[in-house]
C-alpha cells in the first residue's frame, strides 16, 4: 500500500482564499476554518497521518448551514481517483470495504422487505458489496454505480424505484449536480434513501474539529437538514429525515415518502 503522505509534492493545486456562494442555496458564506489535507475521519480513532502541509478551507453558509470546501473545484475525477480514492483510501475509511455495505444492506433488507422486486440502484455503491448482500437476500434487480470503482463506472440507463446513496453526498464537490443526477435516476413514485451524517447542534462550538470534516476522505460537502431540504427542493423533490444519518427524498409528498419509510 502506498503511504498517503508520500506523494505530498504531487497534489494538484487547491483553491484557497476564496469567498464562494453556497453550493446548495446560493447564500452568503464565511470561512468556517481550515484543515490539513491529510486530516481524516479516523484521526479520532488513533490514525494520525503526517500533515501534508497543504490546508483545505471549509466555508459555511449563513442560510442553509452547509459546510463545504471549494478547494478541489479545479480537480478532475482522475485527480480524485489518484489522490483521494487511491491506495491510501482504505486506511482512512476502514468501514468502506465491508462493514458499512453489510450494515446498510441489513437495514434495507429489513425495512424494505416489500421491495424485493423493485428496480434498485446503489449510487456511489463502491465495490458492489451492498448489491451482493441484497441479491443474496432475494432482491432481484440491484445495480451498482460508482464513478470511482472500475466495474461499476458506467452510468445505468433508465430509472429506478429505489435509489440508495450511502456516504456519498458528503463526497460531492458539486452537490446540486449530484442531486440532479440522482433525481434523474429515480422513477416518478420512486424513493431516494441516503445516508450522510448531518451536522451536530453545537457545530459552531466544535468548528472544523468535527470528526466528519475529513479532507483526506474526500468529505467536501457536510449537510444540515436545511441544506438537504434545499438541495432536493431545487430538484423538485420532497425531503424527509429519518435520523441524523438516514434521509429520504422523492417526488411524493412527505407523508407518502413516510410510507416507504422504515417502519419497525
Ligand atoms: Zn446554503
Amino acid at each position: 500500500m502506498t503511504d498517503p503522505a508520500a506523494t505530498a509534492a504531487s497534489l494538484p493545486p487547491l483553491r484557497t482564499g476564496t469567498t464562494p456562494a453556497c453550493k446548495v442555496c446560493g447564500g452568503a458564506t464565511r470561512l468556517f476554518g481550515a484543515k490539513d489535507f491529510n486530516r481524516s475521519c479516523e484521526d479520532g480513532n488513533g490514525l494520525r497521518l503526517p500533515p501534508r502541509g497543504v490546508m483545505v478551507d471549509y466555508h459555511r453558509c449563513g442560510r442553509c448551514g452547509l459546510i463545504f470546501t471549494d478547494a478541489f473545484d479545479d480537480w478532475t475525477a482522475e485527480d480524485f481517483a489518484t489522490h483521494v480514492y487511491g491506495d491510501g483510501y482504505a486506511q482512512v475509511d476502514p468501514q468502506f470495504e465491508a462493514v458499512r455495505p453489510v450494515n446498510m444492506a441489513a437495514f434495507v433488507i429489513e425495512y424494505f422487505a416489500h421491495a424485493r422486486d423493485w428496480r434498485i440502484l446503489d449510487y456511489g455503491g463502491g465495490n458492489g458489496r451492498f448489491a451482493e448482500e441484497l441479491r443474496r437476500a432475494g432482491f432481484t434487480d440491484v445495480t451498482t454505480y460508482d464513478r470511482f470503482n472500475a466495474p461499476f463506472q458506467t452510468r445505468p440507463d433508465g430509472r429506478f424505484n429505489l435509489v440508495t446513496c450511502f456516504e456519498t453526498l458528503e463526497h460531492m464537490p458539486d452537490p446540486q449536480g449530484g442531486a440532479a443526477d440522482i433525481a434523474d435516476l429515480v422513477t416518478r413514485k420512486g424513493v431516494i434513501l441516503t445516508a450522510t451524517l448531518i451536522q451536530p447542534r453545537d457545530i459552531e462550538q466544535i468548528g472544523v474539529e468535527w470528526w466528519y470534516i475529513g479532507p483526506r476522505n474526500g468529505h467536501v460537502s457536510l449537510h444540515t437538514r436545511a441544506s438537504m431540504r434545499a438541495m432536493w427542493a431545487r430538484q423538485k423533490l420532497q425531503f424527509l429525515s429519518y435520523s441524523d444519518n438516514v434521509h429520504l427524498a422523492g417526488r411524493e409528498p412527505p407523508a407518502m415518502l413516510g410510507r416507504a419509510r422504515p417502519v419497525g
